[in-house]
């Protein structure tokens, strides 16, 4: 009944790799209909119908049918979340971004990208609170799953949506807004409330940040002037492996206003500045610029949204674990570097402040996204995954739902305690379980 293939954990080298390359290579979208269902790093082969309705009416007699859909935005996420027997792609609804001045706010159709909309907003004046690495990834399925960037005051990107337009299990079209009971519950909704049609987001006015790479930082400074570390900018990121002395890179992403100087200075932290031609072997024209101020829309995210994402294939793995637990956390996880490093392309520590939405990885306390990129094999990769697990599970690290996990329902109860709470909430808007699927039956509700 329920729809999701025996790959769901297995498949990084499969089949899908020529499409996934072929992709890449154009530079272009992945399609997101037809022969193609798999996701964008390959791993995993969605094993229902995509479709891509072009009215909202359509969108509505889709979840009327009876059939088990589900939202599929770009295919970025690591396993089978987004899964169902009919995955709804809104790519071809418009955008429309809708500014509301007086609110504070936009609000723009579910697929838009995150890149498109920050350049949309920077041309008017106006910016998101932060962005994620890959400026590729649509608005309702980052939201969904609350993803975030970095920063000691910055929350999930999740914590901007102030509403949502969406279709309910009986095709009904309902707008839901901060006022509404349960809205904390719904904005990581992993799905599960219905297709998400239109976002709405805060706004602020547009800012310039300035970007910049070091590297020379001890592991072991890392680990005992965190705080100073993670401080150091508006958007802090610690790239590296973990055997190593020395961390690889940190990169500044410095908000700029009249008192920023020309060069930026890290020497306090045991910084120097890193040698550009160390920051990507392969590709570097993917990587937003170093040493420049540029609108925030073209420097939060790492990656440039006019070129190919990411390095290739890969596994992404990340848990959010509470600010308050992470020298531990590091501490432990050096303890099996070596057994992580023979697995990992590269770790990137970020910190998300603390929020409200129920399903987040940060809610209720600050938190330290501790991310793995893996090589493209599921079974190196699941090697190391269960001793992962086992140090940061028990710190009250939150695997994030769009990436790559074994943890199941059991391991993370514990972990979210408006779960059950979120479990009735998804009851009651969606009763028959239109939207369900094995994965938040396993991974999320248990039982
Ligand atoms: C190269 C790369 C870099 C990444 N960088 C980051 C990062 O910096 N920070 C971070 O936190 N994460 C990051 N991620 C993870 C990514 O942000 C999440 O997996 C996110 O969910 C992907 O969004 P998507 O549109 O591709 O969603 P999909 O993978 O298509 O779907 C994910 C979930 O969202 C739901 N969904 C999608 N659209 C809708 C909708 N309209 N209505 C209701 N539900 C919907 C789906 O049902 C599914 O449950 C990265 C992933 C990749 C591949």
């Amino acid at each position: 009944m329920d729809a999701e293939p025996a790959n769901s954990h297995n498949t990084a080298n499969s089949h899908n790799t020529a499409n996934g390359d072929g992709w890449r290579r154009a530079g272009g979208e992945r399609p997101t209909t037809g022969a193609d269902r798999a996701n964008w790093a390959g791993n995993y082969t969605y094993s229902g119908v995509i479709v891509e309705p072009e009215s909202l009416d359509e969108v509505r007699a889709i979840v009327r049918s009876g059939r088990r859909v589900r939202a599929l935005g770009t295919r970025h996420s690591f396993n089978a979340l987004p899964d169902s027997e009919t995955l709804v792609h809104l790519g071809r609804l418009p955008s429309d971004p809708v500014v509301d001045a007086e609110r504070g706010t936009v609000t723009v159709g579910s697929a838009t990208r995150y890149g498109d909309l920050a350049r949309f907003l920077h041309e008017r004046g106006l910016a998101l609170h932060n962005l994620g690495s890959l400026p590729h990834i649509s608005v309702g399925g980052a939201t969904a799953t609350g993803t975030h960037g970095s920063g000691d005051d910055n929350g999930t990107l999740s914590s901007a949506v102030a509403g949502l337009q969406l279709v309910t299990a009986d095709g009904d079209l309902l707008e839901v807004d901060r006022e509404t009971d349960g809205f904390d519950g719904m904005v990581v909704g992993l799905g599960a409330f219905g297709v998400v049609t239109r976002v709405t987001l805060e706004v602020r006015p547009t800012f310039d940040i300035r970007q910049d790479a070091f590297t020379g930082v001890s592991w072991d400074r890392l680990i005992e002037d965190f705080d100073a570390v993670m401080s150091a900018a508006y958007s802090v990121s610690v790239l590296t492996r973990w055997s190593a002395d020395v961390i690889d890179h940190l990169w500044l992403k410095t908000l700029v206003t009249e008192s920023t100087p020309d060069l930026i200075d890290a020497t306090h932290l045991g910084a120097v500045a890193a040698p550009t031609w160390e920051l990507s072997d392969e590709q570097p024209s993917n990587l937003t610029p170093f040493g420049v101020a540029r609108p925030w829309s073209e420097l939060l995210p790492h990656f440039r949204l006019d070129t190919t994402p990411s390095a290739g294939e890969e596994i992404q793995t990340e848990y959010l674990v509470p600010r308050s637990r992470i020298r531990e956390a590091l501490r432990s996880l050096r303890l099996i570097g070596a057994r992580i490093d023979a697995a990992l392309l590269i770790t990137e520590l970020r910190t998300v402040a603390a929020d409200r939405l129920w399903l987040s990885g940060a809610f209720e306390h600050d938190v330290v996204g501790v991310h793995f990129t893996f090589v493209p094999d599921v079974d190196r990769v699941n090697a190391v995954v269960p001793a992962i697990e086992e140090i940061l599970l028990p710190l009250g690290g939150r695997p994030h739902w769009g990436k790559h996990f074994l943890a199941t329902a059991p391991d993370l109860g514990p972990l979210y305690p408006r779960l059950e709470q979120w479990a009735a909430l998804v009851e009651t808007y969606d009763p028959r379980g239109v939207f369900r699927n094995r994965f938040i039956e396993e991974r999320v509700l248990g039982g």
